[in-house]
């Protein structure tokens, strides 16, 4: 299992469409990705393979856009079909994820939030915590980072995931606990992924998120990195990669 993203100038299409195959010896049994030109976003996923998607994605989408997230699944929860492949979206549309781990928790989450109407079309534990992070911005009025990181203080499991919100164009918000998560640092674009791999080519410079930290990318911005239980700031460690 494996996720991608890309945030700067270029068409995030190709980096992670090509980084999803360089995460492939990982495992998976499902491919997805989410593209989104600050307008339009296309979901594209399938059971099978990267090379599936790809030939998907040349058939359903044309417009690609300067933001997008790709991820390999690895079923945990739900059996693998094009339903319960990644990404997913909350009720709304608005929020997006993709995520590699489990919520152990999910039932009880998922019961809470559809005794106040939430519906689910996935049997994901995925799918209840973009819905979760879509309540908690509702109930608390917050912005899609804070709602990450309260939502996530409300789960059991482990974790690498990416979300973003259609209503902030130029923002990705990543965390991990568990699984591995790095970040690209290029000029003026960012990378995220499982592992180096995906972006070795275009930076060499890398931030490895630690257990327990979430990340704010914003195009044009520095990277506010935070602990996810007590919001302390982290300063980012960059690292030269060796090749
Ligand atoms: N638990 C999630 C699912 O089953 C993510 C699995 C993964 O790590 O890819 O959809």
């Amino acid at each position: 299992c494996g996720i991608v993203g890309y945030l700067g100038p270029r068409d995030a299409y190709p980096i992670v469409i090509e980084g999803l195959k360089r995460l492939e010896y990982r495992g998976y049994d499902s491919a997805g990705i989410a593209l989104f030109d600050g307008t339009d976003l296309k979901v594209s996923k399938t059971k099978g393979k990267v090379v599936d998607l790809e030939t998907q994605v040349e058939k359903e989408i044309t417009k690609h856009g300067n933001m997008g997230i790709g991820h390999t699944r690895w079923a945990t929860h739900g059996v693998p079909n094009d339903v319960n492949s990644h990404p997913h979206s909350s009720n709304s549309g608005d929020l997006v994820i993709i995520h590699n781990g489990i919520i152990e928790n999910y039932e009880s989450l998922r019961k809470e939030l559809t005794s106040r109407g939430y519906t689910f079309k996935s049997d994901t534990d995925t799918e209840v915590l973009i819905n979760l992070i879509e309540d908690v911005k509702k109930k608390e009025k917050v912005k899609l980072g804070k709602a990450v990181q309260i939502a996530l203080n409300q789960v059991i499991g482990a974790y690498a995931i990416a979300v973003f919100d259609k209503n902030r164009p130029g923002e990705i918000v990543i965390a991990r606990l568990g699984s591995p998560l790095a970040i690209g640092v290029g000029e003026d674009e960012f990378f995220i992924a499982s592992d180096a791999s995906p972006f070795i080519e275009y930076t060499k410079n890398a931030i490895y998120l630690e257990d327990e930290e979430m990340a704010i990318i914003r195009e044009n911005k520095d990277i506010k990195i935070r602990k996810i239980k007590d919001d302390t700031l982290v300063a980012p460690y960059i690292q030269e990669l060796q090749i």
